[in-house]
């Protein structure tokens, strides 16, 4: 099912308090989706989609509009997460790295909602949580913008659950900055932040000496911070995982990361099992070929990339010990 922002933070409480992650992996398109979903299903795991601007614009989606992109890309995980084969997986969707000129304009409409009508039925399709690019942002400018936000539910009377990043790229997150980033927001608008995305010493796209940086100490000192201001228990989102060994991950989840961020791996894998299918049937791409159209139509290379791409989710789902855990958080009270 699709969840709501109000379920969706129950579902990071409940994995802050069953010591899991879940896994937010941004599908780059349709077949990625289904495949998420997949691995989700298999595993019996919860599962974050992340969608960004450059999918919303991408041609797949928007075609250049990304309100257009984002109702797109929440009809199509709507049906899919909604029929009765996926049901019973709590899915978020959650807006991932949206930047530039357009940021308000498309988050407002995560927010409150975009009308459509599908058939002659209307719909509000609405993103479950929402986060921005805050790389660019000065932290008052940061504060600014996820306060705009809550404003923003708070005119439209709608729940909104947000994440906030510091400069997760640059190191670890010094105390004082956490305190003026979550304390700013959590004065004016209390409980509308429910993820914080702290520097923890990772960085976004590969790294070949790994991250030394990066340890549990780190994630449980934010988490007893994040109580201190806020007096609520607060998850982290953990940006820059593609280049994180299995035993950090796993350590990451223990101690507090319930949203692990993936999206270079991801791409490399369809991209190279895309590759691989074309160079093996180079010579079935040729109309003299029996086989040529099935070679030639999507379902060809996308049903090649599917099998090692779900079994790579599946066992990300696993190291951050979300398997079973859709069943369980459907029984936790309040779900
Ligand atoms: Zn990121």
């Amino acid at each position: 099912m699709l969840c709501d922002p109000i379920q969706s933070r129950r579902l990071f409480e409940h994995a802050l308090d069953n010591n899991y992650a879940i896994l937010a992996a941004n599908a780059d398109s349709h077949a990625a989706v289904t495949d998420c979903l997949n691995a989700a299903k298999l595993c019996d795991a919860p599962l974050i989609i992340e969608t960004s601007l450059w999918q919303l614009e991408g041609h797949s989606y928007g075609a250049g509009d990304a309100i257009r992109g984002l109702s797109r890309y929440i009809a199509d995980l709507a049906v899919l997460a909604d029929s009765p084969e996926y049901r019973s997986i709590p899915v978020v969707l959650h807006t991932d790295h949206i930047k530039g000129p357009e940021t308000m304009e498309i988050l407002g409409a995560a927010i409150r909602g975009i009308p459509v009508t599908i058939t002659g039925n209307s719909a509000t399709l609405r993103a479950s949580t929402v986060s921005l690019d805050a790389s660019e942002f000065s932290d008052e400018e940061n504060i600014e913008a996820i306060s705009r936000l809550a404003a923003m539910a708070v005119e439209s009377n709608v729940d909104v659950t947000l994440e906030m990043e510091s400069a997760v790229d640059e190191g670890i997150t010094p105390e004082e900055v956490t305190r003026n980033l979550i304390g700013s927001v959590e004065e004016k608008y209390p409980n509308a932040v429910c993820l914080y995305a702290p520097g923890l010493g990772t960085r976004h796209g590969f790294s070949a000496e790994g991250y030394p940086e990066f340890n549990s100490e780190t994630v449980q000192r934010n988490i007893r911070l994040l109580k201190k201001i806020t007096g609520r228990d607060i998850g982290l989102a953990l940006h820059g995982s593609s280049g994180l060994s299995s035993g950090d991950l796993r350590d990451a989840a223990q101690a507090g990361v319930v949203k692990v961020n993936w999206s270079t791996e991801s791409l490399m894998i369809r991209s190279r099992g895309a590759m691989a299918f074309y160079e093996d049937n180079a010579a079935k791409l040729d109309r003299a070929h029996s086989e040529w159209k099935v070679t030639a139509m999507d379902n060809g290379v996308q049903s090649h990339i599917s099998p090692a791409y779900i079994d790579k989710v599946s066992e990300r789902m696993r190291i951050i010990n979300s398997e079973g855990k859709a069943s369980d958080f459907a029984q936790t009270p309040m779900a």
